[in-house]
């Protein structure tokens, strides 16, 4: 956040804040003075969230998982995994794998949730209780689970955001969603399918976030039977981040974790949280 300068107002709250856009066009202090008068239910803007986002207002030319700035591993020798796990929210996608998160609890084994709005939404005091537990670590998995672009596109079928704006309002609205229950500030982003293109990718760095995927994947969106978890899983490496899912309790996900782990664990592996490491 600091490495941008501070020109623009974004209107984050523009459907809150009315007259926001005429106050964009007097200057950048009268917008300040507008929103510090703006009603309790909005979160007031700090100097630094007012940024400027027409340096993100070209054409990209990556799309995918893997682009520029992206990290997908942690930079170690030492044989650690970083198991993450998507709440991805929605229609289909509200769910809680009850059988998963009991065993990580009892296992006492570390992982990363990347948690959707809408899933926060629908699971308020489960997230509340995830959050609170030390084992886990919440991290920002995007408010309308769109794939992050800078001027549309789509992946697997779900429309990617189509601006500088709404790529913003797809981090930053869970960001403070985040902020406002737990007091959490995140720093780590991976968007609804994981797909990027490399500009969004560069706004979400200079927002403070590390963009992170992945190199196993695990579940292959929840889809994969007991099985083949567990044999994505044993294809870990040292350094290895995981792409699991904690929203589809009919899933062969929790089944695969419970194979893979004991095996894992034999082979010296152990599992560790993100934030607590070096990523590449
Ligand atoms: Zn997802």
């Amino acid at each position: 956040m600091h490495r941008l300068s501070v020109l623009v107002v974004l209107c984050v709250a523009a459907a809150l804040i009315q007259g926001c856009s005429q106050q964009i066009m007097n200057g950048s202090s009268l917008v300040i003075k507008e929103i510090a008068i703006a009603p309790k239910s909005v979160p007031k803007l700090k100097e630094e969230d007012l940024i400027d986002l027409s340096p993100y207002d070209r054409e990209p030319t990556e799309w995918g998982e893997q682009v520029k700035g992206v990290k997908t591993q942690m930079q170690t020798n030492e044989r650690k995994i970083a198991l993450t796990f998507d709440a991805c929210g929605g229609d289909h996608g509200n769910g809680y794998d009850e059988e998963l998160l009991l065993f990580l609890k009892e296992e006492k084994i570390p992982a990363t949730l990347f948690v959707n709005e809408r899933w926060i939404h629908a699971n308020e005091a489960l997230f509340l209780d995830l959050a609170d537990n030390p084992l886990f670590q919440i991290e920002n998995h995007g408010t309308h689970h769109s794939p992050l672009s800078v001027n549309g596109g789509e992946a697997w079928g779900i429309p990617a955001t189509q601006s500088p704006q709404e790529a913003y309002n797809e981090i930053m609205q869970n960001h403070d969603t985040v902020k406002g229950l737990t007091g959490r500030e995140m720093a780590m982003f991976r968007s609804g399918t994981a797909y990027y293109d490399e500009v969004a990718v560069e706004l979400a760095v200079n927002l403070g976030y590390d963009v992170v995927n992945f190199d196993v994947l695990g579940d292959a969106g929840a889809t994969y039977s007991g099985e083949q978890v567990k044999n994505a899983l044993l294809g870990s490496q040292k350094g290895s981040i995981v792409l699991l899912h904690m929203n589809q309790p009919g899933s062969g996900t929790a089944e695969g974790v419970k194979l893979a782990i004991p095996l894992l664990r034999d082979q010296g592996f152990e599992f560790v949280l993100l934030e607590d490491e070096i990523l590449k």
